[in-house]
């Protein structure tokens, strides 16, 4: 079928309008169905009405929108957020050799609560707030409607989260995690008790993939674009984060730290490709990583400590490709990540090195 969509162009901005051929089924009014990826609008209405998915964007719609304009920014949203989950879901199962298992995507979600602007991803099991959703077994992406415009562009567009590929690639980068290093070691949980929780790792490895599929380290530049490039809440991957930068009892700052992660990573594939080697190699190599350090059966308190280490997957990366391992680990040493040492040994040691001690 074909469909609009926006294509990643590296710059800052939703990317480049298109129209791409998609192996999609409309399932319902409001619910486009893939092999991959299932994808509704919680709100409802008769969005899909086309015999083609070639919706307008209709600059994200919103509350100051007319009728007409929400539905097709709605359904455009459908078919921008099956292109770009199905597409995210490919390029891991092709890494893998294997294929995920199936997401749904709740688009519009939560919005009789309040107006949200981001997305999550869930597991069943408690939540805050609690999930009206009955959450699949597999997980599930929620975005939400939107709340803002987004800041600084000059003709005002409504930031809907469908229309981010950012947004949808992050959280379908936690499906990943989930069903690869499974960083809360989920599986050996029960499947209605779930921990829906995310460490720094999984929050680094999801904007990693984020910037791998946008072909740009700086993830959020179209909606956070207010937010000055240093800053952490812009998210940007750069070499400036190191271990120094992490923020002790991760809770709250899982985003931030795994900044350093995400970044780290980018360094390090950029170093294998000014070594001549290939980006896709390096990127195998991170998911082979990623299932190994899910890999392992154990206490689920002992298992959820060791995946929540930096050195620990630094490890697994390692292993994971023998040839290119010194290339990755010099890069990993210039963040301050080494396979020895707990997360706050390896801050201690960056700090160390990297501000001088001072003397009274
Ligand atoms: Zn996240």
């Amino acid at each position: 079928m074909r469909a609009a969509v926006y294509l990643p162009d590296g710059g800052i901005g939703p990317g480049r309008l298109a129209e791409v051929e998609l192996a999609a089924e409309v399932a319902g009014p409001a619910e486009l169905a893939l092999p991959e990826v299932t994808v509704r609008d919680e709100r409802g209405g008769e969005l899909l009405h086309r015999p083609d998915l070639v919706y307008e964007p209709a600059a994200g719609g919103g509350p100051l929108a007319g009728v007409e304009a929400e539905r097709q920014a709605r359904a455009f949203g459908l078919a921008n957020v099956a292109y770009h989950a199905r597409r995210a879901l490919r390029f891991a199962a092709d890494l893998l050799g294997a294929p995920l298992p199936h997401l749904v995507v709740r688009v519009g979600a939560h919005s009789s609560a309040s107006r949200w602007g981001g997305g999550h991803y869930r597991l069943p099991g408690d939540t805050d707030p609690p999930e009206p959703y009955p959450v699949a077994e597999t997980g599930e992406v929620h975005l939400g409607g939107g709340r803002a415009f987004v800041p600084g562009t000059g003709t005002p567009y409504f930031h809907a989260p469908a229309h981010n590929a950012a947004i949808v690639y992050h959280e379908v980068g936690h499906h990943i995690c989930r069903h690869t290093a499974d960083f809360r070691a989920n599986r050996l949980r029960p499947p209605d008790d779930q921990h829906s929780g995310k460490v720094a790792l999984d929050e680094g490895t999801a904007d990693f993939l984020t910037a791998l599929l946008l072909g740009t380290p700086d993830i959020y530049g179209w909606h956070r674009r207010h937010i000055p490039q240093w800053d952490p809440r812009r998210r940007q991957l750069d070499a400036r984060w190191t271990m120094a930068y992490l923020r002790p009892k991760s809770g709250g700052h899982a985003h931030a730290n795994g900044t350093i992660w995400a970044s780290a990573l980018w360094t390090a594939r950029g170093r294998v490709l000014a070594h001549g080697g290939d980006g896709e190699r390096f990127d195998r190599m991170l998911m082979r990583a990623l299932s190994g350090l899910g890999s392992c059966d154990g206490p689920v308190e002992r298992e959820q400590d060791r995946r929540n280490r930096f050195g620990e997957l630094l490890g697994e990366l390692l292993a994971a490709d023998a040839e290119l391992a010194p290339v990755v680990r010099a890069a990993m040493a210039d963040h301050g990540i080494h396979t020895e040492g707990s997360n706050a040994q390896l801050r201690a040691r960056m700090r160390g090195t990297s501000t001088p001690a001072v003397t009274t």
